[in-house]
């Protein structure tokens, strides 16, 4: 049995904010799976490092679960196809990532089913850390959660760090989003087996899961199943946002705290989202690739929201026909509203990294964009917000004179990880968070 002081952090990151949380419409839908469109968009890059290369010439037929693109690099996955059809080409084509990304267009057949006609199961009890890694890369896997790093680099941390903690992020502090909550409610022995996978590779024996107190049916769930002894605990930590950035995280649920510019190794930790570890789960013991992932459809322009298990090069116009659209002048944006991106296209696909479909119709769009702007009044709303301790009005300013390296060596711009805390709180509507990451690319494209 789990005490309360058990499932309760009691210490959490200093900042942050607590915009509405937009969760209830989804968050008690069970996950739906999607039908197949005609065509599946694949981008070669869907993941942090070097884009796969493509393995299959056109007019090829390919199986539901079948590689298609191998890793090109130590920081590269694999692609499968997910859905049994014909390869239509290879082509540059509208992604998240870029306006026009290599992408392979696979015709899907009309008789295509759901089985996955490709694998290998295994026997993961008898495969070493270094076995188990190698799977894990085999299946294409990459941060779920919308990072995209690739999962067995991940798993691998540098040997210089004494890892001993995994921690796994359940705390989906996005508005909106309620993917990784019906994961941890619906599959939760597969992200029990996912995280017993991860502290092998990692060679850990304490992996801690914190979960946002408004996900308390997901503690509950998840507390129920661990079974005695496995290493495992469940964390509720209060519900605020950006919780469930790596770095806020660790200091909820250990109260350690990664050194400025540092990584979590350093101090002993490494981080997988519950989403990922629970896909894990489910693909290794089959020995499957990633070729489908659960995504919340949602906002005010949506007719059905829910989570739905999407096939991965879905394009979001047609998961929207699924979901039904009122067709009104709309943002759509890829993962929550705070880091998400507003995509033009409605034939930008799905990807791995995807967490979120969000359509902001107009009424919407003029409340939660706020386009319109005011000179700074030098209210201090964003330095109370900013959970990385950093001036952002100071950086505001400096941008708006393109001083980039000054906002770099004197504002430690390079510490700000985009959450929007900032933007978010400022009432003169400034978009600090697109100045800071203008600044950030022309400061790394710098010789
Ligand atoms: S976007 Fe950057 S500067 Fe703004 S609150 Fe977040 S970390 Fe701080
Ligand atoms: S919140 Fe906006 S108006 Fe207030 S100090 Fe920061 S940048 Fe200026």
């Amino acid at each position: 049995m789990f005490s309360l002081t058990q499932l309760f952090g009691r210490s959490t990151f200093s900042h942050g904010i607590h915009p509405p949380e937009h969760k209830a419409e989804t968050a008690q839908r069970p996950i739906r799976r999607m039908p197949f469109p005609q065509q599946l968009v694949l981008p070669l890059n869907q993941h942090i490092g070097k884009p796969a290369v493509a393995c299959v010439k056109k007019g090829q037929e390919v199986v539901r679960g079948e590689p298609i693109a191998e890793a090109d690099s130590y920081v590269s996955v694999p692609l499968h196809a997910p859905a049994t059809g014909r390869i239509r080409g290879i082509e540059l084509m509208p992604s998240a990532r870029g306006p026009r990304t290599p992408s392979i267009l696979l015709d899907v057949y009309e008789s295509a089913t759901q089985e996955v006609l490709w694998g290998c199961e295994r026997d993961l009890d008898s495969l070493s850390p270094e076995q188990l890694i190698q799977a894990v890369r085999e299946t294409g896997m990459v941060g779920l959660g919308g990072a995209a790093f690739p999962s067995h680099v991940k798993l691998t941390p540098p040997t210089d760090h004494a890892v001993d903690t995994l921690v796994v992020n359940g705390c989906e502090c996005e508005p909106y989003l309620t993917c990784d909550h019906r994961m941890m409610l619906e599959w939760t022995d597969a992200l029990l087996l996912g995280t017993r996978i991860a502290m092998r590779c990692l060679g850990v024996a304490q992996a801690v899961i914190g979960v946002e107190d408004n996900k308390l049916d997901a503690v509950d769930a998840i507390a129920a199943r661990i079974q005695p002894g496995s290493g495992i605990s469940v964390k509720a930590v209060p519900t605020k946002y950006p919780q469930g950035a790596e770095k806020m995280l660790i200091k909820s649920v250990l109260n350690r705290e990664v050194p400025p510019g540092g990584i979590p190794a350093q101090i002993g930790v490494v981080v997988n989202n519950v989403g990922t570890l629970s896909m894990l789960g489910r693909l290794l013991p089959k020995g499957e690739g990633l070729i489908e992932r659960v995504v919340s459809v949602v906002g005010p322009g949506v007719e059905r929201p829910g989570n739905y298990l999407v096939p991965i090069g879905t394009p979001v116009g047609f998961v929207l026909e699924q979901a039904g659209h009122e067709g009104r002048k709309s943002e759509i944006i890829l993962g929550g509203p705070m880091m998400g991106t507003a995509v033009p296209s409605l034939d930008t696909p799905i990807t791995k990294g995807t967490s979120g479909v969000l359509v902001l119709n107009e009424p919407a769009i003029d409340t939660e964009s706020r386009l319109r702007s005011w000179p700074c009044i030098r209210c201090g709303r964003c330095l109370e917000a900013c959970p990385m301790h950093l001036n952002p009005s100071m950086l505001g300013q400096l941008a708006a004179k393109r001083e980039y390296e000054q906002m770099g060596e004197q504002y430690h711009l390079m510490d700000c990880f985009e959450c929007g805390c900032c933007s978010y709180s400022c009432p003169s509507n400034i978009p600090l968070v697109q100045y800071f990451r203008i600044a950030k690319s022309i400061l790394r494209e710098k010789p």
